[in-house]
């Protein structure tokens, strides 16, 4: 991918991601002459129905679905709660987004609507890709885990999409979610997989559209866009190479280069993506850095992008034990197949800079 053109060098993908001139190249007709609402039955509303189908078999097709377990939705957050909304009880891991928190719902009504809806009782969640820390969950194995209990099984694919192969008939989960924006398509369009949607009934009341899991006239562009980008930007062994070099030239870089003195974050025993990085430098503070770097036209963030607004430490950090003298110089860095090893070396370089001069400051 060309990327000449970008005057700032961006690391923060997996907060979101740049639409791609394909992808917008396809959206194209639909956000101008192509207007028409996929429920119409004249040509125009024909022609937006059936560029959703394209999208639908395409989203399937990237994970190892069929068209009819792909619902569209307006976000990951969405899909999350649909699941979430849909069970009596939420079991989660301590690492999941905010969108899907261990929940159970006490209402006896609600128990026996839900039981009426053909909905199980509990749903077990585990995200795929962890935001922060790049960790990959052994999903395959809980989603076994979870059928022997009698339980449902989700997982959160967000930030594993494009970056490990996903195959929900070998993983075997029940539901799963997905985001456009994380994969080179527009904020707001997301995915749900559902294995059995038959037996599933969302509780978002409207029209027909989605069968009525996800009702609301279809954001036809974004899922058009989405389904190209899934086309495009799915898990291959040359982009993770790619990945694998970006990830490997910036930590060689602070190390050998710059001798800085920093931890890579992740969670002992499990394995990792290679475009997300996790560093917290001694002694500095993170969000200084982070800022320091955006002014030299470094995007990178300074803990999830969800929280980036908060300077609070980030919970996973805690959770994982990073010490204090660490903790607070925490920065993630995060890679799409647009950056460079020219552009990750530059920022290796603004980095040590930065440590550099605290340290100059420091020692007066
Ligand atoms: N799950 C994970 C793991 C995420 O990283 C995010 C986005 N930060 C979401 C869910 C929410 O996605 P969306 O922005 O589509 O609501």
């Amino acid at each position: 991918m060309e990327c000449t053109k970008r005057a700032i060098s961006y690391f923060d993908n997996a907060a979101t991601t740049r639409i791609t001139e394909p992808v917008l190249e396809e959206m194209m007709p639909f956000l101008t002459e192509s207007y028409g609402n996929p429920s119409s039955t004249y040509r125009l509303g024909v022609m937006a129905k059936q560029a959703i189908t394209t999208a639908r078999k395409r989203v399937a097709k990237a994970i190892n679905a069929e068209s009819e377990q792909i619902f569209f939705t307006s976000s990951a957050t969405e899909s999350n709660n649909i699941v979430r909304r849909a069970f009596v009880g939420v079991s989660t891991s301590p690492y999941e987004h905010p969108s899907m928190p261990n929940s159970f719902i006490a209402n006896m009504d609600k128990i026996q609507a839900l039981k009426d809806n053909h909905n199980q009782g509990i749903v077990t969640s585990c995200i795929m890709v962890h935001n922060e820390l790049g960790t990959i969950f052994p999903v395959k194995h809980l989603a076994a885990r979870s059928h022997s209990k009698g339980n449902k099984f989700h997982t959160d694919a967000t930030q594993a999409f494009g970056h490990v192969p996903i195959d929900v008939k070998d993983i075997d989960c029940d539901f799963l979610s997905l985001s456009g924006h994380k994969f080179h398509a527009p904020k707001g369009v997301g995915v749900l997989y559902i294995k059995e949607p038959d037996k599933f009934k969302s509780d978002i009341i409207g029209g027909d559209q989605e069968k009525k899991i996800r009702p609301g006239t279809e954001n036809v562009a974004s899922i058009v866009g989405m389904g190209k980008a899934a086309e495009l930007y799915n898990y291959s062994e040359i982009s993770d190479k790619h990945y694998q070099d970006l990830y490997e030239t910036l930590l060689m870089e602070l190390i050998e280069q710059y001798k800085l003195d920093f931890k890579v974050n992740m969670i002992k025993g499990l394995s990792h993506v290679w475009n997300i990085l996790n560093l917290s430098f001694k002694g500095i503070n993170g969000e200084g850095l982070a800022a320091i770097l955006d002014s030299q036209g470094f995007c990178v963030s300074t803990g999830s992008a969800c929280h980036s607004a908060s300077i609070e430490v980030s919970p996973i950090l805690k959770e994982i034990k990073v010490s204090e003298d660490y903790i607070h110089g925490t920065i993630r860095v995060s890679f799409s197949q647009e950056n460079t090893i020219n552009e990750v070396k530059a920022l290796a370089q603004a980095i040590a800079n930065y440590i550099g001069i605290m340290q100059v400051i420091k020692e007066k």
